[in-house]
This record gives C-alpha cells, structure tokens and sequence, in this order.
C-alpha cells in the first residue's frame, strides 16, 4: 500500500503473532538512499547507486530494548532512514531499475524459505508473486498524513500537517506512475481500507485471513 497506511505497523504486529519474520523492504530502500547521501552521489548517477545497491549490506537486527533495528554496513541508521530528507529521497533512488533488481534479489532470498512477513510496495506483485496471503493496506490521504504528521510531532520533527500532506502526495504519485515495479494492489491481494479502524482490528483481520490459509 502507499506511504502512511500503516504497513510497518501491522506488518510488525502481524509477524509478531504468528511468530514470523518481519522485514521492512522501504527500510532497505532508505538505506541505500542514506548511503548515497552519506556518499555525494546524485540520484541521476544511475551507476553510483546500482553499485551501491550491489554492495551495500543491510541487517535487521533486534535492540536492547527488543525493538527491530536496521544496520547499514554494520552501522545502525535505524533513525537516520527517518528523516524527512530521506523520505524524500528514496522515491527517486527506488525508481533506478539497478537499485530495485539488488533490492528485490536480496528480499527474495531472505523470504525463500517462508515464515516471514514482508511489507512494501512491490512485494505480492514483483518480488513475491506467489505469495500466500497478500494485502493491500491503504487508507484516504487526509488519513494517512494525519497519520504520519502526529508520527513526526511525537518524534519533535518541526513540520505543518500541509507539508506532510504535500510530500506525501508527491511520493504517492511518483511511486505509482514510475516505469519499474509502480504501486499497484496485485490482482490476488485483499485490500484493507483502515480509516476508522483501530491497529488491532487490522492486525486481527489479517492473522485471521493468514490462518484460513494455513498460517
Ligand atoms: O515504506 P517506506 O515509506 O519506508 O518506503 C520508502 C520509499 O521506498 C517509498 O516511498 C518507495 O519509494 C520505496 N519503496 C519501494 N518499494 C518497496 C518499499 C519501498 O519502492 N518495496
């Protein structure tokens, strides 16, 4: 689903539940979209970030606390991928064709053999077309940037709801008008509408629907 519907969310609490594996594919975006920064290659130097793509190693990883961390290169960035500069520079990192194939191996390969639950924008449709259960979880835009704006307000980011609006919008557009692998439900998926609805129910409706089919 798109940005904001709260996919990490209920993807966390999903995996949790049925004690699967849960592995953000956005966080491995905003990995290699940090690297670039952090390495002054410009998003149209399509080589750059493929060979970043290429070589980069990502890890999720659980904190002292049990909270899911994500290491780039042995370094955890589990805020820095947070920022609202990153957020607004994964969108045209994730569209290079080079970074989405190194991107998609590697989830593949840590999805091959089951267990797990992977959240994004491609996964019932590019990376995992034969998944099990696939669900589109999506909510209005005023929903979702209501969502994400009191997510920056609780982190004490300094931003109007009018911006995250904006941005998240832009995101949306570019993510699902780009040539490689856009946002689009696949063609099996379920789709949730989740405004309105508290986490648990969404959480709950969908550990429901995993277990009807064998979870
Ligand atoms: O889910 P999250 O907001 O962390 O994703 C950040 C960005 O990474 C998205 O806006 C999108 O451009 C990209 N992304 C993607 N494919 C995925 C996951 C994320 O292109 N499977």
């Amino acid at each position: 689903g798109p940005a904001g519907a709260g996919k990490s969310t209920v993807a966390k609490l999903v995996a949790k539940s049925l004690h699967y594996t849960f592995i953000d594919s956005g966080a491995m975006y905003r990995c290699v979209a940090l690297e670039s920064r952090a390495k002054g290659i410009a998003v149209d130097n399509v080589d750059g970030l493929e060979t970043i793509a290429r070589t980069i190693k990502i890890q999720f990883g659980s904190g002292p606390d049990g909270a899911q961390i994500v290491l780039s290169n042995g370094t955890d960035v589990s805020s820095a991928i947070r920022t609202q500069d990153i957020s607004s520079l994964v969108s045209p990192v994730s569209a290079v064709p080079g970074v989405r194939k190194y991107m998609t191996s590697q989830q593949q390969s840590m999805g091959s053999s089951g267990g797990v639950v992977m959240e994004g924008r491609d996964i019932g449709t590019v990376v995992f077309p034969d998944a099990e259960v696939k669900i589109y979880l999506t909510a209005s835009p005023e929903e979702r940037a209501r969502r994400r704006y009191e997510e920056l307000l609780a982190k004490g980011t300094e931003t109007t709801f009018e911006s995250v609006l904006k941005d998240q919008l832009e995101r949306d557009h570019r993510d699902s008008t780009r040539a490689e692998a856009p946002l689009k439900p696949a063609e099996d998926s379920i789709t949730i509408l989740t405004d309105g609805l508290t986490i648990n129910d969404v959480v709950d409706n969908i550990c429901e629907i995993a277990r009807q089919k064998g979870a």
